[in-house]
């Protein structure tokens, strides 16, 4: 009796462990379905190239990656990957896979106009043809096709920004993963932008408040402008991290840096773009033993300037032209008619005088370095300022597979969004495929980003877009 009831017991065990097993691999089934069922569960094959995976490894060669869905799943040598049956397979062969590049500062209300303020008059005196969300529409655009699967949008018009992210997540429009800051907290509003862009404050106490009501807007990050008092940075650190959301400043003069480094802002944007000698060591190095990140913006005024003396063509680049509306390409092209006397190059001597020191004394601190540009800035397109950050960093000496860690993995850190910024299973499936080897090239072969997949979905095949230009 004793026995038989005891098995009747272990069986009826056995049944409700059952039950909860498959109940729990049925919610398994529905939070990882979810958003593959979306995409439909399709599996994409690349196989044959070699794979930089964002990870502190050597190179994959020959290497295979599937993904399912939205997601990676599989990672590893050709040799040992069985190819799924019915896959779309995407051949790498003698070209190299590695994670979508991630821009931490970009301005996707401009594309890279001669001159901030003029940009803004032209957009209005065009009969308002192009909305300020039509031309982020297009900087989304011109970045995916560029590589570029994730974005910090670090000032901007906040309704604009919030809508256009919200439309890219819900897959109706091409472009990056953004996060957006909406308008710059500022204590003198931004000359050229629109008034929207800025958020003036004259207290802390207001700037606090700016904080609040940005995030009950729906922003993801604060940017803190120019201008603020340690106090100002105080409150508005204390605002946001209450609402668990990051805070990047535009920092350059050594004052402002401490200040903003040590009120606890997050990320410290601009420090190696400041036309001054140095940081004096003691603050380099204690940012850098701190692991707080900062993103120097080098190349926006520092090298691009002198390169486009150097080879003035670059602003006829067919490439950058392919990704723009004709009219709006004549007016850009138009705007760099006095490039060489545009006020936002008046310090240009001096900050080409220190830009390799600045550079070099981040990297020589082994500090945390996250890359961005100030993409859409005067002749800084949203198609190569990232790549041409990207090649000073290569330049001034930090070695190229560290350059692609900082752009995708460290990124992807400073977005807190741990699913972005490698290639391994699991991870949401953001890759791109450049020709030839990057690591070898110095990363000039970014320029020539073959195929473009973000969460799965293939956007540039073989150097084509798969989508239309927004229109
Ligand atoms: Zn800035
Ligand atoms: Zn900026």
């Amino acid at each position: 009796m004793k026995d038989k009831a005891s098995a009747k017991a272990v069986r009826g065990m056995r049944k409700k462990a059952a039950r909860v097993i498959g109940k729990m691999a049925l919610l398994a089934t529905v939070a990882f379905g979810t958003p593959a069922l979306a995409q439909e569960q399709k599996t994409t094959v690349l196989t044959g190239g070699m794979l930089v995976s964002g990870l502190s490894a050597p190179p994959l060669h020959n290497a295979t990656v599937v993904i399912r869905g939205e997601r990676i799943v599989q990672v590893g040598p050709a040799s040992e990957v069985q190819i799924p049956a019915g896959a779309t397979v995407i051949d790498t062969s003698g070209q190299t896979m590695m994670p979508g590049l991630i821009d931490a500062h970009a301005h996707l209300f401009m594309l890279g106009y001669g001159n901030e303020a003029d940009w803004f008059k032209w957009l209005k005196a065009d009969g308002k043809k192009y909305s300020i969300e039509k031309i982020m529409e297009l900087s989304a655009y011109q970045m995916l096709m560029s590589g570029i699967t994730g974005a910090i949008d670090l000032g901007g018009n906040p309704v604009e920004s919030i809508s256009v992210r919200n439309r890219i997540n819900k897959g109706e429009i091409p472009g990056p993963r953004l996060q957006v800051a909406g308008p710059l907290v500022t204590r003198a509003a931004f000359h050229g932008f629109p008034a929207e862009a800025s958020a003036v404050i004259t207290s802390p106490k207001e700037a606090a408040a700016v904080v609040d009501r940005l995030y009950a807007m729906g922003v993801d990050v604060i940017k803190a402008h120019s201008g603020l008092t340690r106090e100002d940075y105080d409150a508005i650190v204390k605002a946001a991290h209450a609402h668990k959301i990051k805070v990047h400043a535009h920092v350059y003069d050594e004052a402002a840096v401490r200040n903003a480094f040590e009120t606890g802002v997050d990320v410290l944007q601009h420090v190696g773009s400041a036309g001054v000698p140095a940081y004096s060591p003691e603050l380099v190095r204690r940012i850098a033993e701190a692991s707080r990140p900062v993103v120097l913006t080098a190349a926006h005024r520092s090298w691009i300037y002198p390169d486009t003396v150097t080879f003035p063509e670059r602003l006829q680049d067919p490439a950058a032209k392919a990704l723009f509306p004709a009219d709006i390409w004549d007016a850009v092209q138009k705007s760099f008619k006095d490039w060489q006397a545009e006020g936002y190059f008046t310090y240009i001597d001096r900050q080409v005088k220190y830009r390799s020191p600045q550079v070099k004394q981040w990297i020589e601190s082994a500090a945390v370095m996250g890359v961005g540009t100030d993409s859409g800035t005067p002749m800084n397109f949203n198609s190569d300022g990232l790549i041409r950050e990207m090649k000073v960093l290569a330049d001034e000496g930090l070695p190229p597979l560290q350059v692609i860690y900082d752009t995708t993995r460290v990124n992807a850190r400073i977005m807190s969004k741990p699913d972005l910024g490698t290639i391994e299973p699991g991870k949401l499936a953001d890759i791109i495929v450049v020709p030839g080897d990057p690591v070898y090239n110095n990363l000039t072969n970014l320029a020539y980003v073959q195929t473009v997949i973000k969460g799965g979905v293939v956007y540039k095949q073989d150097g084509k877009p798969t989508v239309p230009m927004p229109q």
